[in-house]
């Protein structure tokens, strides 16, 4: 079966890279008309839009740090001037760094909780006007929520926080008609490079035998934005190859 999202709205957070990347173009690809935002930019930005001039989906890509309440509101403001309304939001842009707790400055935690986790919060709250009666909210959390995973305490405290939040806001929107659900990838092969222990060390947990990829977080990412998931709320979806 093909999942359509003609006539979908969508806004990606972090969509220009990565799993982020991979999502915008499965909902270019589906038909939605998406716009999709990145800090930094550079020559992965205009490879990307030429992948998104081949998809049936219109598309903008545009500059956004969701850290900045400034930003989010221009972003926003933005939806609102291209699309008039959102149907779908992926807050999927993350950071993450390996330090072993006893190390961990305030600074640092304090960065990766402002952009894994607040700006979740910033983000639905500002584009809640903008979100249709027939919504859905994704956002991109871990499987390491709920195991912990050493030097990255910071990192799973995030991706932990962000189902309570995803859970909560299910409850307060869901009678506005706005689904909030939760994927957590396992480990996937983006275009950053993983040494060849890690790899090893990650794909021996998996059932699948091999770490995910991109596209197969983005498809999950399609059923959420669709109507055929329009049953689900509250969830936090495992993606992660049966580790
Ligand atoms: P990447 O580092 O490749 O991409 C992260 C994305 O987030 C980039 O597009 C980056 O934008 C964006 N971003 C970071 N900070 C900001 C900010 N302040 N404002 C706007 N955008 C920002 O990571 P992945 O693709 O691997 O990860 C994507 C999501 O998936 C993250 O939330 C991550 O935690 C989660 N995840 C990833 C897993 C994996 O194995 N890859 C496993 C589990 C979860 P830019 O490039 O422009 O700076």
């Amino acid at each position: 079966m093909t999942i359509s999202l003609e006539g979908k709205k969508v806004l990606v957070t972090g969509g220009c890279r990565g799993i982020g990347a991979a999502i915008t173009l499965a909902m270019a690809r589906a038909g939605a008309d998406v716009i999709a935002c990145y800090r930094s930019g550079g020559d992965h930005v205009d490879a990307l839009a030429t992948r998104l001039d081949e998809t049936p989906g219109k598309y903008h890509l545009t500059r956004a740090d969701v850290t900045s309440s400034a930003d989010i509101a221009a972003l926003v403001q933005e939806c609102r001037d291209r699309l008039g309304s959102l149907d779908v939001l992926v807050n999927n842009a993350g950071v993450i760094s390996h330090i072993p707790f006893a190390e961990l400055k305030l600074e640092e935690w304090q960065r990766v909780v402002d952009t894994n986790l607040t700006s979740v919060f910033a983000m639905v709250q500002a584009a809640l006007p903008l979100l249709s009666g027939n919504s859905s909210v994704i956002s991109i959390g871990s499987g390491s929520a709920f195991v912990g995973l050493a030097l990255r305490a910071h990192y799973t405290a995030t991706k932990a926080g962000l189902v309570g939040l995803s859970r909560s806001m299910s409850r307060e929107l869901g009678p506005r008609g706005i689904r909030v659900n939760v994927i957590s990838p396992g480990v996937i092969q983006t275009e950053k490079e993983l040494s060849d222990e890690i790899v090893a060390k990650y794909t021996a947990m998996t059932s699948a035998g091999r770490l995910g990829r991109p596209d197969e977080i983005a498809n999950v990412a399609v059923f959420l934005a669709s109507d055929l998931s329009s049953y689900i709320s509250g969830a936090d979806i495992d993606a992660n190859g049966g580790i």
